[in-house]
């Protein structure tokens, strides 16, 4: 089974090496794969070329579609792994889009890569199968909050948040665009009981200025809440840029 991928700004599968912007590992160089596809619409998201296809009538904040074969390339899980193996990191970044959609042929990959640590980027709503879940150290779990516009039945299922909540490699990553959107996390992480250093928030923003005066509110939150801050290291670095 093939792999479905983004593309780059070239039309070339969205593979690349760099350091890791955001969470547990920032700053930490990697390679990274990103899937094509999402089973989410979030107003905000910034890889909306993932899933935001001509057609799709959902509201996104830019309003923009994109043509779904110039933004999608299929690869055989060997042409990935290999595409992959040749960049130096031997950490790597599994993201989209929504990467467990396809983890049967994500399995197939992480098996011919035996040599580097995988950390997945999800938002928390499918079950990594077993067979791919083995290869998996580190899951990075962003559920997405009320503010996204996604239906919370389908963003925020409770048997799947219960059980990040009870594997010790997710670690969860709320985006928030406002000081109330904290309460919203508060109220996750008392039902399902999550340790708050277990519990990134980062600022939603494309850009520094945006970054920069959000992170203003939210540092002050997050020390008075035992939560840890990510920035997003990467859109400092490059702006809102594909294959960075
Ligand atoms: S879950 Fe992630 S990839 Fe999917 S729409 Fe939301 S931000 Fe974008």
């Amino acid at each position: 089974m093939n792999l479905t991928l983004a593309t780059d700004d070239t039309g070339e599968p969205e593979i690349f090496a760099s350091l890791q912007g955001e969470g547990l590992s920032a700053g930490v160089p990697c390679t990274f794969v990103r899937l094509s596809r999402c089973n989410l619409a979030c107003v905000w998201c910034d890889t909306a070329y993932t899933w935001h296809f001509d057609g799709d009538a959902r509201p996104h904040r830019g309003g923009k579609t994109y043509d779904r074969k110039a933004n999608q390339v299929a690869l055989s899980p060997l042409e990935a792994a290999r595409t992959i193996d040749r960049l130096p990191p031997r950490r790597l970044v599994v993201t989209g889009g929504e990467p467990l959609l396809q983890a049967t042929a994500l399995a197939e990959m992480a098996a011919l890569l035996p040599d580097h640590a995988i950390e997945v980027e999800t938002n928390g709503t499918v079950e990594p199968p077993a067979r791919f879940d083995a290869f998996v150290g580190h899951y990075t779990v962003s559920p997405k909050l009320a503010h996204s516009g996604n239906a919370a039945e389908l963003a925020l299922p409770p048997a799947r948040l219960a059980a990040w909540a009870a594997d010790p490699r997710a670690w969860f990553k709320f985006v928030v665009a406002a000081p109330a959107d904290v309460t919203q996390v508060l109220a996750l992480q008392a039902g399902f009981g999550i340790t708050a250093d277990r519990i990134f928030l980062m600022p939603e923003g494309t850009d520094t200025p945006t970054l920069r005066a959000r992170e203003e509110w939210l540092a002050p939150l997050c020390v008075e809440h035992g939560f840890r801050m990510s920035d997003r290291l990467h859109i400092h670095l490059y702006g809102d840029t594909r294959g960075t």
